[in-house]
């Protein structure tokens, strides 16, 4: 029972009190995420990025530093500062890494509170622009919460941004190898150009041998050689948010 009341959550806050936005950037652009910060999303996917020259976002939880998630070691403060000042975004994930579906919205303010705390203490005062939800989880009464405090929120739902989104639960796909072998990402790419779209990407652990939420360090590699070949311009969430609302034409 309780899943499908989730289920049915989940649906209210995709399809309801949506927070208009047209996403319309001049060319095509891709972002590149990481969520909850697995210590191996910055040591094996950083240099990957490095070597593109490419940016990307790290959606952090203050809760998880020093420690295990789906029992592999999580990011340290010294590899989150160390992202940062490689010139990464730090995004917010709430602070204990729990479910919108789980928390009022006092509850949910608290714990972005307690986030962006924590992140300003050991980043020199920065603030976090852009948020992602922990297991994609959006509950209606959250997005007004996410809207008060953050350009935009990104969920898990499939898809290209294009055109009249949801700034509250953008779409992204999934660096995922329980995903990836779904995607047919030359289209996906072509489609973003093509239609000057906003693609985002996620992923969590990046190894040779990840979980079914993580992906290989190659995966990351292709994908960016796929977006350079398409032209895409490949920016984190928030500068990408700047440049696609940028060239909103006046209503
Ligand atoms: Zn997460």
């Amino acid at each position: 029972m309780n899943a499908f009341i989730d289920k049915i959550r989940r649906r209210a806050g995709l399809y309801l009190d949506v927070r208009p936005a047209t996403i319309q950037p001049t060319r095509g652009v891709l972002s590149l995420s990481f969520d909850d910060i697995p210590a191996s999303a910055w040591l094996e996917a950083g240099p990957v990025l490095a070597q593109h020259g490419v940016k990307a976002t790290y959606y952090v939880c203050g809760g998880l530093a020093g420690g295990r998630n789906l029992d592999l070691p999580q990011f340290e403060t010294e590899h989150l500062q160390a992202l940062h000042a490689a010139g990464h975004e730090v995004g917010c994930h709430t602070y204990e890494h729990v479910s919108t579906l789980r928390l009022s919205p006092a509850e949910l303010d608290a714990s972005l509170a307690r986030n962006a705390a924590w992140v300003s203490e050991r980043l020199g005062d920065y603030q976090m622009l852009s948020f992602a939800y922990p297991f994609g989880d959006c509950a209606l009464t959250t997005k007004s919460v996410i809207d008060g405090r953050f350009l935009c929120g990104r969920g898990v739902g499939n898809g290209i941004n294009i055109g009249r989104a949801d700034r509250s639960l953008l779409r992204a796909i999934g660096l995922e190898r329980r995903r990836l072998p779904n995607y047919d990402l030359e289209k996906l790419i072509e489609n973003t150009a093509a239609s000057k779209g906003w693609l985002i990407a996620y992923g969590h652990d990046v190894s040779d041998a990840p979980t079914p939420y993580g992906c290989k360090p190659e995966d990351i590699d292709r994908l960016i050689r796929l977006a350079k070949a398409a032209d895409l311009d490949i920016q984190p969430v928030a500068a990408a948010w700047r440049l696609a609302e940028g060239a909103r034409p006046p209503s």
